[in-house]
């Protein structure tokens, strides 16, 4: 911060002989230090480790706004990146949102994509699209099972979690009406690390640290280096 101070004033002194030159220096300044957002929530691409979003405990939706149009607005951003990135689960805070909804969604197709004995071994199953606001998670299977788990707000890696193997899950749907879901095996750890979203945690808080792995690394060799982790898409 000093040496970006002594930085600016220093081109302070030495535009300040033109005037359209110190204009533009004046809007640059001006733009380190403005509070006005170009680019607002609900994101289209996925909050990242370090966002003060992922630490807050998410808000509950009051009850009166569940079926809002612009709750309905926040799910449907929220559903639409989950879609357009391919992943299992979402929570709003990972869109920018510090609100209890979440969404999840292990399709069919998942299937032919994986090792059958991955699969199998992850006791992995469908899960028709889901939306829960204001949900509540209670187990119902305390046995514990650890396998590897990313997050797309900690792009590019990976580690092995424990979680238990069996939730009930219960909240409101997109109208306000309450239903519950009971999940087993890899759904079960979808909603126990989505939950975990909406109370501020990520799944590093509780990883077998000595399994965190960047999920690049061998290309990294093969490259020479040369991989980028994207963050859109
Ligand atoms: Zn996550």
């Amino acid at each position: 911060m000093l040496k970006l101070i002594k930085f600016c004033r220093l081109h302070k002194r030495q535009l300040s002989t033109s005037p359209a030159a110190t204009q533009s220096f004046r809007k640059w300044y001006q733009q380190l230090w403005t509070t006005e957002r170009t680019n607002l929530p609900p994101y289209s691409h996925f909050t990242q480790i370090g966002d003060p979003v992922l630490r807050d405990r998410a808000a509950e939706v009051p009850v009166e706004c569940v079926d809002s149009k612009e709750i309905h607005a926040i799910v449907d951003r929220l559903v639409h990146v989950l879609r357009k990135y391919d992943c299992v689960g979402i929570a709003a805070p990972q869109i920018g949102v510090s609100l209890r909804i979440i969404a999840m969604e292990f399709k069919r197709s998942i299937k032919n994509e994986l090792p059958q004995a991955m699969y199998k071994a992850r006791q992995m199953s469908e899960l028709p699209l889901t939306v829960f606001i204001n949900p509540s998670l209670s187990v119902t299977n305390y046995t514990k099972h650890k396998h590897p788990e990313g997050c797309m707000s900690v792009r590019g890696f990976s580690a092995e979690v424990e979680r238990y193997e069996g939730v009930k899950i219960s909240g409101l749907d997109k109208q306000g009406a309450s239903f519950h879901l009971e999940l087993n095996g890899w759904n079960a750890r979808i909603a126990q690390h989505e939950m975990d979203h909406l109370d501020g945690k990520l799944y590093t808080d509780q990883m077998d640290r000595s399994t965190f792995t960047c999920t690049c690394w061998e290309t990294v060799n093969t490259k020479s280096g040369r991989v980028e982790i994207p963050f859109y898409k």
